[in-house]
């Protein structure tokens, strides 16, 4: 590879840095995550603007730095710019790019995750945001290898639509009552398992003609929050800012 290369890039984090310029935190679909420069793009007159706002998907012309590299070009394919008009969907478009990058390494290419992530932003413009977020946090889980398993206990083989299952995030799914050993966390009912198979086997196009109950989304957030912070070892910080807003 030479010098410069080019890439299909989210922005997703971007932090001033110096007088002018930004250090952006990238997915890349050739890539995975990289950090870049983008030198002088605070200067109104920067015509790299555009293209390196948060949430942008752009196409970048990259120059190999001695630490960071350098954003040459920017070319905007998508800005996601409404996502910055809504308080509330702004807060979940921010949730799904922090726990994005938490969750993948650098330089370690996803292309479906890629795209995931780009039409995850998409729906969230649509009517519920909030089980957007919950197809892309269990999306994720799949697309990095961490699939709970729920097609039944995973114990006993007890089906699903008889008695109460709990989520279990170190057996990596779902157990029965019986073979929980007395647990009280993570309870799930089997609607709510349902959803789950659905916001994984669905086109996500059709994700706003699923019929979710508020107890089932309850639960779907809670065992998807703890399933999360156990395979990924960190709590997201704009979760926190999420669940303040959304009580309000
Ligand atoms: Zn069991």
């Amino acid at each position: 590879m030479g010098k410069l290369y080019r890439v299909d890039a989210l922005i997703i984090r971007a932090r001033d840095f110096g007088e002018a310029d930004k250090i952006l935190t990238l997915y890349t679909k050739e890539y995975g995550k990289i950090q870049a420069i983008a030198k002088g793009v605070r200067k109104p007159t920067s015509r790299l603007r555009g293209g390196v706002q948060m949430f942008a998907h752009s196409r970048l012309l990259l120059y190999r730095g001695r630490s960071l590299d350098i954003v040459s070009q920017s070319e905007s394919v998508e800005s996601y710019g409404s996502l910055q008009e809504d308080l509330v969907r702004l807060v979940y478009a921010s949730y799904l790019v922090e726990l994005l990058d938490i969750a993948v390494p650098e330089r370690e290419p996803n292309e479906n995750l890629f795209l995931t992530t780009l039409l995850s932003l998409r729906l969230l413009l649509g009517d519920d945001p909030e089980l957007v977020c919950r197809m892309f946090e269990i999306r994720l889980l799949y697309l990095l290898g961490y699939r709970p398993y729920l097609s039944g206990c995973m114990i006993c083989r007890q089906v699903l639509g008889t008695g109460t299952f709990f989520l279990d995030s170190k057996a990596g799914g779902i157990v029965c009552a019986k073979c929980s050993g007395g647990r009280v966390e993570n309870r799930i009912s089997s609607g709510t398992i349902f959803v789950m198979q659905k916001l994984l086997s669905m086109d996500p196009r059709q994700i706003f003609r699923l019929k979710v109950s508020p107890e089932q989304r309850i639960e779907l957030e809670k065992a998807l929050e703890n399933y999360l912070e156990y395979h990924l070892d960190r709590v997201v910080k704009a979760k926190k800012v999420l669940k303040g807003l959304i009580k309000i």
